[in-house]
């Protein structure tokens, strides 16, 4: 038998990062790639954005360009990892077959909540987190169609401006005071539903979906506080669930996502690692040196790369047997989270965790129109956040990037 290869199960940003680290870090083994849907890497972002606006919902419109590095990576799409057994050191597809592997690494990030078992089946009713739900959710979003978006997060505030810029009819219901009120705070997040407002957005705000009504079709639906709102399509971006179930039955704690060390390495319910074992992007939760070193699954698009190169790294010097290979996993591992969004001609970008905050001040601008916003605990920032101003919201990126701020979780 040849030599075993290094597994990686996701085959999206986290998962290709990966493999490009790997290959950057000087390992020239066999590597497999696992990926249920059926489709290379691409890019999820645009999902919401210009792609399922612009209605170009194609592989070729999102793909990831495909390095040289890699071409000898074993890309096994439209193949779901059922299980696995980290203590035999394989997985297992769904029809069975078992593969064993050198080293597992762990990139199978998230997939929508549903509202209701019911509404999965109901016509007319979408979650947003694939190319296929983007093109099958394009293909609904005509001009004149009663929209619903459960959910007034980042997926459920894109969707909304990009079905109206669709000429839709678009009703947002959210169970926050405010859209996207935790990462953008009070001042922002009420600017930016002022200005959904001004594009004619409507929102229910405090309330959340009870329920869809319709038998074969989404006819409406029902809120918490009975009023009904008609619609023909249903958005549910109400957030997501880690996908962890393959892993199930073997020792590690998969609570709020798969735990790992500031390594990377998947740990076991008693915290010691597993050495072979991996997890990247969206679905790890994972100490960061910024805050405090509490485990927490960050869901922005820059981590799946720092986490697929640190663990990577760290992979390959293990497997190379290089002996500075414990002083690279005692280095301190503190990726600074960056979040953007496009909305209209709206252009966020920020920096750090501004839904720790207990304080947001104008550091630059005009709210209603560019400007940037510090958020603080105590004298602390936390977090940046600009409607456009890019370079000045880069200026604080260094500033919400120092050790020791504000542990997640930890009261303000
Ligand atoms: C619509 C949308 C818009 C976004 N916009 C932004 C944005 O503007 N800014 C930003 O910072 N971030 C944004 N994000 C978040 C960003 O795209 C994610 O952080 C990133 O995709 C995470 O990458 P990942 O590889 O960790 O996980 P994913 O991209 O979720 O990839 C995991 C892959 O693993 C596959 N998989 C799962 N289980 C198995 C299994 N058992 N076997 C085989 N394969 C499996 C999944 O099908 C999937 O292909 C957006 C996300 C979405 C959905």
């Amino acid at each position: 038998m040849g030599l075993l290869p290094v597994v990686i199960v996701g085959a999206s940003l986290g998962g290709l990062r990966s493999a490009e680290a790997l290959r950057r870090s000087g390992y020239a083994g066999p590597i497999t790639v696992f990926g249920d849907e059926p489709h290379a890497p691409y890019n999820r972002p645009p999902l919401s954005k210009d792609v399922l606006g612009g209605g170009d919902v194609t592989h070729a419109s999102v793909a990831f360009p495909q390095r040289a590095a890699t071409a000898d990576v074993d890309w096994r799409l439209g193949t779901r990892i059922a299980s696995a057994d980290l203590e035999r050191r394989l997985v297992r597809t769904a029809d069975g077959t078992e593969v064993p592997y050198r080293a597992l690494i762990v990139a199978t990030g998230l997939r929508p909540k549903r509202l209701s078992a019911r509404t999965e089946g109901l016509a007319g009713t979408f979650a947003l987190r694939t190319l296929d739900d983007a093109g099958a959710l394009s293909d609904a979003l005509t001009p004149g169609t009663q929209v619903v978006i459960a959910g007034s997060g980042f997926v459920g505030c894109e969707v909304a401006a990009t079905a109206r810029q669709l000429g839709c009819e678009v009703t947002v219901v959210g169970s926050g005071k405010l859209p996207m009120l935790g990462p953008l705070g009070p001042a922002l997040a009420e600017e930016l539903m002022r200005r959904h407002e001004a594009h004619g957005v409507r929102f229910r705000l405090g309330t959340h979906v009870a329920e869809a009504l319709g038998q074969d079709a989404v006819e409406g639906v029902r809120l918490a506080d009975g009023s009904e709102v008609a619609c023909q399509v249903l958005v549910e971006a109400i957030g997501s669930l880690h996908n962890t179930e393959w892993l199930h039955g073997n020792d590690v704690d998969v609570d709020q996502g798969l735990r790992t060390d500031s390594a990377m390495r998947v740990l076991r319910a008693d915290g010691r690692p597993w050495v072979d074992v991996f997890a990247v992007g969206d679905v790890a939760r994972f100490p960061n040196a910024i805050y405090g070193d509490v485990p927490a699954s960050i869901e922005h698009w820059n981590i799946p790369t720092e986490t697929a190169k640190r663990a990577s790294r760290i992979l390959a010097m293990q497997l190379a047997e290089d002996p500075d290979v414990d002083a690279a996993i005692a280095e301190r591992f503190a990726p600074v989270p960056s979040f953007w969004s496009d909305q209209y001609d709206i252009h966020l970008l920020a920096y750090g965790l501004p839904a720790l905050a207990d304080r947001m001040e104008l550091l630059a601008g005009r709210t209603d129109g560019e400007c940037v916003y510090g958020y603080f605990v105590g004298a602390r920032m936390v977090g940046v956040c600009g409607i456009g101003m890019r370079s000045e919201v880069m200026k604080f990126r260094e500033e919400v990037s120092r050790y020791g701020h504000v542990a997640i979780g930890e009261p303000a």
